[in-house]
Order: structure tokens, then C-alpha cells, then sequence
């Protein structure tokens, strides 16, 4: 069959998170009359979601651009929406190169009510991020001497610590506030524990230079200004995809404009076709649904990598105050447990010990935009029973854990707004991490088109982007967003078979 002229071809998209949204534009933008997005909820965004707490912006999907500075298109373009502030569009703050991990101001509390000295606190946080930093150099080095961060961490940090800090309290102290920054980086990596997470491929991540920062309008605006250089009618909203049968599987359905190589079935029963399909869908969702979603079903080492690949759950509970009670200048708190000395990156007993598995408290800044609101992170599988139970009795339990850790049985949040990733039917969890055993090849897997050589005789049929399909950037909205752009380039190159190559930095 000959390729139709890229102007007629009929492109789907499927889901109208920022993948899919930057697919439809850069194929729009090169003159593809025929796009449309399949989305399954009555929102576009996705993962970017914007909330409000008694008016004010909240975020449960995205929080930060990572790395805000020219390499990263998110800072790009939100600097052409201009949504961005002053501080975050300096020079010098594009220049700012940490490697991802922020200097935060920050306080720490125990269990049984003291704030932690920053004497004694902080050699032990050094140590961790030198770690970290360790973790990321077996990529390169090619010398990961176990296979999971979680064993490395924890083995390291108790030999450093049983080598240099002989103090027997001071010793134990540090050692519990390693747990809680094993359940930080829980949250960070998107996995339940750290024991799940590769060692040789977590330095596969790239981090951009840029300190860190967010919209001050809300990350959705972002989004609405993509949609607003969109054709009006492109998205059509409240339709689940249940299958794509591709190779002609449904050729019986050829329509009057010739046969169809791909048809979308939805879940209402409508039948869409189209000679090219983009799929954007969550790894968390193809998890569950990779063995009917596609008809014929994927290629085997496709299967493979989806069931191997990670994806985990990282919640945020946001809790609002009359009155702050952390200091004015305070980042983030971190909650010690003191009988947490052994590097425990999970609780025993869930419905008693869930709240545990919550490492801190980042404070919204600034005050003036905000008000008094702390944003809880809670991940794993005790975030995703903490989805579960009522809002009340999560209010409750934050309540009495808040109390213990301040000495101070007076503290009441006023208002509580939870994020739900777990249980959101077309997300199923927060983001993609690289799970023990698995290697960018997985990766590759996932991103691989079907057919993988397309041809004029062998055209492309079904293409996949999201998060998870990008190697240095998976888990992150720029990472995404590349993917959607790779994918419309890849369909652009189809038709106009020249030297340019598949690539996302366009
Ligand atoms: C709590 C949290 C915090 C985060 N913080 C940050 C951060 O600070 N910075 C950062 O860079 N990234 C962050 N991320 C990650 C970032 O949000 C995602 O990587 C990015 O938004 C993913 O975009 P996407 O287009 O790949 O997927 P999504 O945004 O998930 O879009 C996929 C779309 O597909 C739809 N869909 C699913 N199934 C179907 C179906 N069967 N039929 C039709 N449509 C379907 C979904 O409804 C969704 O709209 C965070 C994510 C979470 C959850």
C-alpha cells in the first residue's frame, strides 16, 4: 500500500499528557492536517495537574522543571509562555549545576519530640549524597559491585558510620536519619524500596543544570498554552482505549477512504481508524493492561521490558496552617525516627506503621503567594494504602505524628488535599524507575515502533512515547515531553525520507 502524503495521513494519539500534547504540535506545526488525541479522562495534562487549597496553587502531579536552564524544552517554552519568575530565568540560575540534588534549608525532628542539632545532622546527610553521587559513577565505570542501590546504600552508610562516628548516640541518630533519607529517595526514584532500584543503571539519569523551580501560576498553564496553538476540536475527551489492533488485524473495517492498517477500539465500544497510532499511555497502566491492550499482542522482548521495567507510587499530602510552626526561613523538615538506626526503608505493619514511611515535609514558598502549607511525600506501598483510608483519618494520623515529632499537642492542620496516583485507573502509580536487573535496553524496548523498520511497503503502524520511553530523562515532564517530540519526528521522517534523523532535541 502507498504512503498518503503526511497531509492526510490519519495520526491518533492516545492520551493528552505533555507527550502527547507536544506530539500533536510538532505535527501539526509540520502540516499534518489529521491528528487527533484519544484521552480517557475529561482533562488534559495528565501527570500535570494543577490543584488549589482554599484558593491557592497546589500540585499533585509535577512539581519543579528539573533542571530549568537551554537544554531543558520545558524551561524553553515556559519562558516563551513566560510563566516563569524573575529569579528562575536568571543567568545565574540556569548556571547553578548540583547534579539534581538542591541545598535546602532544613530542620530536623525526632520521634521523640526534639529538633536535631545541624551539627549532628548534617555530616550524616553529606555522607548520603556522596553516596548518591557514587551510585551515579557505576554507569560510567561499568563496576557496580551489587545490584541494587538499596543494598549499596545501606551497607556503605553503616560502614562509614561504624568507621567515623564513634559516639554511641550520636551514631544512632545519623544512622536514623539515613532511614529516612533511603525513604526520601523512595520517593524521588518512585519505588517502594531502594532494594528494587538498579545500582549499575541509575547513573543513566541525566541531570540538567538549573536550580530547581516552579510556576508560580500553576504547572497546568503550561499545558493550556500548548492546547491554545492546538485545532480547537483535537482531543476527544472520556474515551478510555481498551485495544489497538494493528497489521490490518480489523481490515474488515476499511472505510470508503481505503484499508486501515490500525483501529482504536474504546472502551464505550467506538472504533476509530488511523494509518498511525501514538501511544502515550502510562508504564504504570500498560503494567496492567499490556496483554489485551494491543491485538496482535506486542513482540515478546516489548512484554518483557514493560513487566520488568519499575513503576512506582509518590504521594504528596498537603496540609494547610493558621500559623506556621517551623521557622521562616525553613525548606523542608525531615522526621527522625530514633529506633530507626538499622536503615529501614519500610514499616512492618501497615495499617498501624504506614505513616512511618514519610520522610518530611517540603514548605511551599514563598509565604506570600502560599500562606502556611507544608507538602507531605509519602511513597511505596504504605502511600498507596494511605490512598485507601478516609480523609479524615489520614488528617488524624498526620495530626498525632506532627504532635509527636514537635512536642506540641496543640499543632492542627486546618485543611488536608491528598494526591491519589496509586488509584488513578489510567496512571496507576507516580513514575518510572530503572528496577533492579534492568538495563537501557528495556528502555529501548519500550520505544521501539511497531513495525520497528518502517517502509513505504511496511509502513509505521503504532508508536510509543511517554515518560518512560526516554533513557536520561525518564520520570520527568522535559523527559516526556522529548518523547512526544521524537515520535511526531520519527512520523515526520516517514514521509519525507531525508537525511534528518529520529531525534528529540528538535
Ligand atoms: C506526584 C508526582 C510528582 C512529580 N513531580 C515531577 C516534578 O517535579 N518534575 C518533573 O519533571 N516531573 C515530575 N513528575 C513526573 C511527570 O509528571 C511525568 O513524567 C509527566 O507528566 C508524564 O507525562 P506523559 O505524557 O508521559 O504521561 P501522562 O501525563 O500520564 O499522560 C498520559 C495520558 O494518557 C491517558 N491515558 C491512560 N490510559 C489511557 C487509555 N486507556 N485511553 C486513553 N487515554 C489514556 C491518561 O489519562 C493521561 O492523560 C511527577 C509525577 C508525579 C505523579
Amino acid at each position: 500500500m502507498a504512503l498518503r502524503s503526511s497531509v492526510d495521513a490519519r495520526v491518533l494519539i492516545i492520551g493528552c499528557g505533555i507527550s502527547g500534547v507536544g506530539a500533536a504540535q510538532k505535527l501539526i506545526r509540520q502540516g499534518f492536517r489529521n491528528v487527533r488525541i484519544i484521552e480517557a479522562t475529561s482533562r488534559s495534562g495528565g501527570r500535570v495537574k494543577t490543584g488549589r487549597l482554599d484558593g491557592k496553587i497546589i500540585e499533585i502531579g509535577a512539581n519543579w522543571i528539573h533542571g530549568p536552564s537551554q537544554e531543558n524544552p520545558v524551561f524553553r517554552l515556559a519562558s516563551q509562555y513566560q510563566l516563569l519568575d524573575e529569579e528562575c530565568m536568571s543567568e545565574e540560575n540556569q548556571s547553578v549545576d548540583i547534579g539534581g540534588l538542591p541545598p535546602l534549608l532544613s530542620t530536623w525532628l525526632s520521634s521523640s519530640g526534639k529538633k536535631l542539632e545541624a551539627e549532628v545532622m548534617a555530616p550524616a546527610v553529606e555522607v548520603f549524597l556522596s553516596l548518591l553521587k557514587k551510585c551515579q559513577e557505576f554507569y560510567t565505570s561499568s563496576d557496580a559491585p551489587m545490584s541494587s542501590m538499596g543494598e549499596f546504600l545501606e551497607r556503605e552508610a553503616l560502614r562509614i558510620s561504624n568507621e567515623e562516628w564513634k559516639e554511641d548516640e550520636t551514631r544512632k541518630l545519623r544512622q536514623a536519619l539515613f532511614s529516612t533519607l533511603m525513604k526520601l529517595e523512595c520517593g524521588v526514584n518512585g519505588t517502594h524500596t531502594m532494594d528494587d532500584v538498579d545500582l549499575g543503571t541509575f547513573g543513566m539519569y541525566k541531570s540538567l543544570p538549573g536550580l530547581d523551580c516552579t510556576f508560580p501560576g500553576g504547572y497546568d498553564g503550561l499545558i493550556t498554552h500548548m492546547m491554545n496553538e492546538l485545532p480547537k476540536d483535537i482531543v476527544l475527551f472520556n474515551k478510555p482505549v481498551k485495544c489497538i489492533h494493528w497489521n490490518n488485524i480489523h481490515s474488515q473495517s476499511s472505510s470508503k477512504e481505503g484499508t486501515c492498517p490500525v483501529t482504536v477500539e474504546c472502551i464505550n465500544g467506538e472504533i476509530f481508524e488511523a494509518d498511525h497510532v501514538i501511544v502515550t499511555i502510562p508504564l504504570g497502566y500498560m503494567k496492567k493492561h499490556h496483554d489485551t491492550l494491543l491485538n496482535p499482542p506486542l513482540p515478546q522482548h516489548k512484554m518483557h521490558s514493560i513487566q520488568r521495567l519499575g513503576f512506582g507510587t509518590n504521594n504528596k499530602i498537603f496540609l494547610e496552617f493558621e500559623q506556621p510552626f517551623w521557622d521562616e526561613e525553613c525548606e523542608v523538615i525531615f522526621l527522625v525516627w530514633e529506633d530507626e538506626y538499622d536503615l529501614q526503608n519500610h514499616v512492618s505493619d501497615m495499617k498501624t506503621a504506614w505513616i512511618r514511611k514519610m520522610s518530611g515535609f517540603t514548605v511551599l514558598k514563598p509565604t506570600e503567594r502560599y500562606g502556611h502549607i507544608l507538602c507531605g511525600w509519602i511513597a511505596g506501598h504504605e502511600s498507596e494504602y494511605m490512598e485507601t483510608l478516609p480523609e479524615e483519618e489520614v488528617l488524624h494520623t498526620v495530626t498525632r505524628l506532627l504532635r509527636r515529632f514537635t512536642g506540641n499537642p496543640t499543632i492542627a492542620p486546618k485543611k488536608l488535599v491528598r494526591s491519589q496516583w496509586f488509584h488513578d485507573p489510567y496512571t496507576c502509580g507516580s513514575y518510572s524507575y530503572v528496577a533492579k536487573g534492568c538495563s537501557g535496553q528495556d528502555i529501548d524496548n519500550l520505544a521501539e515502533p511497531l513495525p520497528l523498520t518502517g517502509s513505504e511497503a511496511e509502513p509505521l503502524q503504532v508508536l510509543f512515547a511517554g515518560e518512560a520511553t526516554h533513557k536520561s530523562f525518564f520520570s520527568t515532564v522535559h523527559g516526556a515531553l522529548l518523547t512526544g517530540w521524537r515520535e511526531a519526528n520519527r512520523l515526520i521522517s516517514h514521509y519525507n525520507p531525508s537525511p534528518r534523523k529520529v531525534t528529540a532535541n528538535l
